[in-house]
């Protein structure tokens, strides 16, 4: 070998110790969080483009690391789902939020009250039970069907796996939307698509972030819209940053979206509050 040699193997055997050690602390106090409950939900809303009121939220977990402050889920969802502790967590995400939707809509005018989109992994789909606990998460906190959305990700549902389609056609049945997240980053053929169990298209932020720059990402998400009313699905763009963004979808037929134009991820009670800024006619 070239310059280096033993100086850098060690390096590089040290940072690999180091790396090795970080995951097994990260893993051990994600259990203990588990054990204590040391998560939040924070939500943010799903925007209709036009009027600016608040549709639905999604819900979005956080973990309160008593050392390192708030963790993304980013940090942890990956190993969550490696360990198993995703479907303890998802659950009380799921229960968390159904409940919050439950206040919202004792807070609000019944008619205008909004939805909450939960996000759900491959292992809770399938760990068997899940449409059992959704109704029981519905059951405890008295909210109808029709107030929760659930988020699978396109590569998910791309899997083809019977169970998991099953659960969320049964889900559907009860008035339960699905929304097929993180579409555009997968590879779904368009016959593929109608005969997924799914109500609603989010288009990932990649995709949403494009379309001010490149006309052959507008065209294809005119595409993608086009398609979408065709099969019947709502449409909602993730990653609305600008208003030439949202202009832009406005203009090609997409009602819905969500980004920090319009919020970050709140706090319960401040979601609850959110409204539209009134602008100056
Ligand atoms: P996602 O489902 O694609 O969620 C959207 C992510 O984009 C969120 O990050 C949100 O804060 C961020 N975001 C929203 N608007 C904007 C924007 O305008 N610009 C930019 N740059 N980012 C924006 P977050 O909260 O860090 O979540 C990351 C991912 O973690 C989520 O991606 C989702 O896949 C996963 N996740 C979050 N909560 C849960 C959960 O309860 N269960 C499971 N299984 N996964 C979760
Ligand atoms: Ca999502
Ligand atoms: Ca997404
Ligand atoms: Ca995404």
């Amino acid at each position: 070998a070239k310059g280096g040699g033993k100086g850098r193997w060690c390096r590089y055997q040290s940072e690999l110790h180091t790396a090795i050690v970080q995951r097994l602390e990260l893993r051990t106090a994600l259990a203990e969080a588990v054990e204590r409950r040391s998560f939040m939900v924070e939500y943010q809303p799903i925007v209709d483009l036009y009027s600016g009121v608040a549709a639905g939220f999604e819900a979005l977990v956080r973990w309160h690391h008593p050392g390192r402050g708030l963790v993304p889920p980013d940090q942890f969802i990956a190993l969550a789902e490696e360990t198993g502790l995703i479907e303890q967590i998802g659950d009380w995400v799921l229960r968390e939020a159904v409940a919050a939707a439950g206040r919202w809509r004792q807070d609000r005018d019944p008619s205008a009250t909004p939805y909450v989109s939960v996000n759900v992994s491959a292992r809770q789909l399938r760990a068997g039970g899940f449409v059992d606990r959704v109704r029981a998460a519905l059951g405890a906190a008295d909210v109808p069907p029709t107030l929760l959305m659930l988020e699978i990700t396109e590569s998910l549902l791309l899997r083809d796996d019977d169970q998991v389609w099953a659960e969320l056609t049964e889900l559907r049945t009860l008035g339960v939307r699905v929304a097929i997240d993180d579409f555009g980053t997968g590879f779904s053929s368009l016959s593929y698509l109608q005969q997924m169990p799914a109500d609603v298209l989010k288009i990932d932020r990649s995709f949403t972030a494009t379309v001010a720059s490149s006309r052959r990402q507008l065209l294809l998400l005119e595409g993608i819209i086009r398609l979408a009313g065709t099969l019947s699905l709502d449409i909602i763009a993730e990653g609305v940053e600008t208003e030439v963004v949202r202009t832009l979808l406005m203009d090609m037929g997409c009602a819905l979206g969500q980004g920090y134009l319009f919020s970050r991820p709140l706090a319960e009670e401040d979601a609850n509050r959110w409204g539209p800024e009134r602008r100056s006619p």
